[in-house]
C-alpha cells in the first residue's frame, strides 16, 4: 500500500507499507479522495506531538473492496465515508453511544494511520455509505457539517433567534446555511473579502468588520436585543471580545474548531459574567454523520465551494512544502487518488 507517511515533524515520504489483514469487524477501503488539513499541518510542523511515524490525512472517501464476515453496515463496492475519529467501542463512554467522547480516541492521521494513502483498513462501523446522488468530492466536509449541527444543537437554536457567526470559513458558511433551515436568522460577520464574498452567496446578514461598526449594525439587526447566540470560529483569527459583545445578555456562546488548532490568549471574558453568558466549546466530529450525509444529499447545506485546489496523490508533499496560511479555511486542498 502507497501512503504518505510523517515519520518525523518536516519529515514527509511516499512510502510502501505493509497491507493489513482485514479484521472480522473492519473493511478495506480503496481511498478516492483525501485532504491536507490543518491538523495534518500541525502535524508536519510538529506541533501536535507524535511518536511514531503515521500515515497523515484526516479525511478519506472511498470505495470497499472487502469486508470482514460480521460487518453489516457497508458491502463491497459502496462508496464510504469515514469518519475522522475511531473509538474503541469498550469503555463506559461508548456503551453509553457517545462514540466522539470515547476514553481511549484515536484521531486518523493523528493517533492512527489517516488516509493519505490508496488503502485503509478501518473498523466497519467508522465508514458511512454514501448515496448515489451525492457529490463525493463534497463529503470531504462532513465532518464541518457535523461540527455544524453539534453546535446548532448545543446552543438550542430556535426559529426566529439571531445567530451571529464569527468567522465565514467554510464551517461558518455552512452554519449560516443549517441556522437558515431552523428559521434562525444568520449574521456572518468577518474581514476577509474573499470569505465574505462567499458567505454573501448564502446568506443576508454578511458584515466585514474593517468597515461597519459590527457591534451598532447587529444591534439595529436584533431591534435593540443583540444576539440570541454567538458562535466563534477561532481559525478565523477575529477577536473573541468582540464576538461576545455580540450576545444578548443570558445568550449562548459556542467555540467551533479543531482539537490542538485553537490558542486563545489574553481573552478579556469579562462579557461572560457581565452579560451571564453560557459558552460551549465544540471540537471535531460528534457521532453526526449520518444526519450530515442527509443534509448533503438534500441540499440543507450546499459545500460546491470552487476555491478548494484538486491535487493529485503524487503531489501532496508539496501541500505541505508550500503551505503558508490556513486563515481560510479548515481544509487546504483536495486530494485525488489515482
Ligand atoms: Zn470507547
Amino acid at each position: 500500500m502507497k501512503a504518505w507517511r510523517l515519520n518525523a515533524p518536516h519529515s514527509l515520504e511516499l512510502t510502501d507499507i505493509e497491507s493489513q489483514s482485514v479484521a472480522d469487524d473492519c473493511a478495506k477501503i480503496k481511498l478516492k479522495y483525501s485532504a491536507v488539513s490543518e491538523s495534518d499541518i500541525m502535524m508536519y510542523s510538529g506541533k501536535i506531538p507524535f511518536t511514531s511515524p503515521i500515515v497523515l490525512g484526516r479525511q478519506g472517501i472511498g470505495m470497499v473492496t472487502e469486508v470482514g464476515k460480521d460487518v453489516k453496515n457497508i458491502s463491497r463496492g459502496d462508496m464510504v465515508a469515514i469518519r475522522p475519529f475511531s473509538a474503541c467501542g469498550c469503555c463506559q463512554m461508548c456503551f453509553d453511544g457517545r462514540m466522539s467522547d470515547c476514553d481511549n480516541l484515536a484521531v486518523y492521521g493523528q493517533s492512527a494511520n489517516g488516509f493519505l494513502c490508496d488503502f485503509a483498513v478501518v473498523k466497519a462501523n467508522d465508514a458511512y455509505k454514501l448515496p448515489d446522488r451525492l457529490d463525493k468530492k463534497s463529503a470531504l466536509l462532513l465532518e464541518h457539517v457535523d461540527m455544524a449541527i453539534t453546535a446548532i444543537n448545543a446552543l438550542k437554536l430556535e426559529r426566529g433567534e439571531h445567530i451571529v457567526i464569527n468567522g465565514a470559513s467554510y464551517l461558518g458558511i455552512i452554519l449560516a446555511q443549517l441556522a437558515l433551515s431552523y428559521q434562525a436568522v444568520p449574521i456572518v460577520v468577518d474581514i476577509d473579502k474573499e470569505r465574505l464574498a462567499i458567505a454573501e452567496k448564502y446568506v443576508y446578514y454578511v458584515l466585514d468588520f474593517s468597515e461597519v461598526d459590527v457591534r451598532k449594525r447587529v444591534m439595529t439587526i436584533t431591534g435593540g436585543r443583540m444576539s440570541e447566540t454567538v458562535v466563534h470560529i477561532p481559525q478565523c483569527g477575529l477577536p473573541l471580545n468582540q464576538a461576545l459583545l455580540l450576545a444578548a445578555k443570558n445568550g449562548r456562546v459556542a467555540l467551533a474548531g479543531w482539537e490542538n488548532t485553537t490558542e486563545l490568549n489574553g481573552i478579556n471574558v469579562s462579557p461572560i459574567l457581565n452579560r451571564q453568558l453560557t459558552v460551549t466549546g465544540i471540537n471535531g466530529s460528534n457521532n453526526n454523520f449520518p444526519s450530515a450525509i442527509n443534509m448533503l444529499v438534500n441540499k440543507t447545506v450546499q459545500v460546491d465551494f470552487d476555491k478548494m485546489p484538486d491535487v493529485n496523490f503524487k503531489d501532496t508533499d508539496k501541500v505541505f512544502e508550500n503551505y503558508t496560511n490556513s486563515k481560510n479555511k479548515f481544509i487546504l486542498s483536495r486530494i485525488v487518488m489515482d
